[in-house]
């Protein structure tokens, strides 16, 4: 029987995987975390094409539970309003940080600084070992442990065994295949292209949602006339948008979103994701759980997929630190507790983002009319836009407790600087 050879292995070090390999090693769990790339913890100046994500006020709370908060997002841009229409009818709706008695509905970040400032706090924590350049393969389950081969650049390197694997491997999840969890799949037949815009007029905190014909546009503020664009583009027209000058382009965006912003002066390199819901049938099997991307990706059209993923996150390591001893992070009856608690907050975010992407498609009118008043209806009946502002909020369900885990994390920022100096 192979040895143990930590508690927690981590396969993938993305945003879900390097926080949770912090969060875990902190906890006291022996984490190797497995990364076939590897992402620069060093600081370098942010650049107009970095790409960005929007953090709701729930990711905040938790992100500063697990002390990754200050310093991790650098100065965010913040969102105090989101304004959501249609293009071509009025119906619109405004959602206020004053009305929920917050400072911020949400935050926007370039992703590659949050990785950066993770991997700058992984470097040389203690009970973590980070294999980068390097994969699991060969997952095989026993009552008390999952073992695996290390391989890297194709080459078997060593055995390793573990309690818990968690596959934070992406969308494509290699170890969600080997396991034969079968998914769900919807194709959207839509391409996200992602680039920062410059603007004539300030955003002042407001985030722009807008349906269209040809699918949904988001504007999140960055810099003070800096957006970040997710423009959804029909999979066919693709070639055709990519083709396109940056003033044609321009145009194109400005026919699309008016002229709220004034008018799009620049805009910088174009990224490219295709857009696909992908439901994952199981989120564990034996000692295997499935987190972030890998046990499922949504469309980003209300930037739910990180925030829910922080969630989980959240509720797991609730679920292992509660009783304040290290249980065996792979037993049955936790990863059951764990699906179980987390089973209805991830299908009502699955619904929502689904619904919201089928129901403003298409071009039939009577459709339209209803969701022209659905919008303005949602503007004048304040418990529904409350339900709705606490879903992009992330705080629809309940925040798992994390104080015991964040008690210590200070204890443990306190003796590292301690030995530092
Ligand atoms: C256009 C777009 C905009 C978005 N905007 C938002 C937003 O505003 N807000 C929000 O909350 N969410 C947003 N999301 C979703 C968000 O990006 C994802 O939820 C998040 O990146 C998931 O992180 P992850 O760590 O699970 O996956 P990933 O970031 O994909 O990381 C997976 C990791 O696994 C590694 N890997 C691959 N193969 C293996 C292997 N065999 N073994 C080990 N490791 C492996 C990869 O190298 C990678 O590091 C957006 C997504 C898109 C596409």
């Amino acid at each position: 029987m192979t040895a143990l050879t930590e508690d927690i292995c981590i396969a993938g070090g993305g945003l879900v995987g390097g926080t949770l390999a912090w969060a875990l090693a902190n906890a006291g769990y022996q984490v190797r975390l497995i990364e076939p790339q590897a992402y620069v913890s060093e600081e370098r100046p942010l650049l107009i094409n970095e790409r960005s994500i929007a953090l709701s006020a729930g990711s905040r709370v938790i992100l500063s539970q697990l002390g990754l908060w200050d310093g991790l997002a650098g100065e965010p841009a913040t969102i105090t309003d989101v304004h959501v229409s249609e293009k071509g009818r009025a119906g619109f709706t405004r959602l206020h940080a004053a009305e929920q008695g917050v400072p911020a509905l949400g935050y926007v970040v370039p992703s590659s600084l949050i990785l950066r400032r993770l991997y700058g706090r992984l470097d040389g924590l203690a009970n973590l070992r980070m294999e980068v350049g390097a994969v699991p393969a060969m997952p095989a389950q026993q009552s008390d442990r999952v073992t695996y081969r290390l391989q890297r650049s194709g080459e078997a390197d060593s055995h390793g065994a573990c309690r818990l694997l968690l596959a934070c491997d992406g969308t494509q999840s290699p170890l969600r295949s080997l396991l034969g969890i079968e998914t769900r799949r919807n194709d959207y037949e839509q391409v996200a292209v992602l680039a920062n815009v410059q603007c004539e007029k300030p955003h002042q905190g407001v985030a722009y949602e807008r349906f269209t014909d040809e699918g949904p546009l988001a504007l999140l503020p960055l810099g003070e006339r800096h957006m970040a664009m997710v423009y959804t583009v029909e999979a066919d027209q693709l070639e055709a948008f990519l083709a396109l000058s940056e003033a044609q382009m321009l145009a194109s965006l400005q026919r699309r979103f008016g002229y709220r912003l004034g008018r799009f002066t620049a805009i910088g390199d174009r990224v490219t994701f295709p857009l696909a819901l992908i439901d994952s049938s199981a989120q564990s099997r034996g000692r295997v759980l499935l987190m972030g991307n890998a046990a499922r990706t949504l469309h980003p059209v209300s930037g739910q997929g990180f925030n829910l993923a922080l969630r989980d996150v959240a509720a797991l390591l609730e679920t292992l630190t509660k009783n304040g001893v290290l249980e065996d992070p792979g037993a049955a009856s936790l990863l059951a507790d764990f699906c179980a608690q987390r089973h209805r907050d991830q299908q009502n975010v699955v619904r929502f983002t689904d619904t919201l992407v089928r129901a403003f498609r298409g071009r039939r009118p009577l459709f339209s009319h209803l969701r022209a008043l659905g919008l303005q209806g949602l503007d004048h009946v304040t418990p529904l836009k409350q339900i709705f502002t606490r879903h992009n909020m992330g705080m629809a369900s309940r925040l798992p407790d994390l104080n015991p885990l964040q008690a210590q994390i200070r204890r443990n920022n306190a003796a590292r600087q301690k030995v530092a100096s």
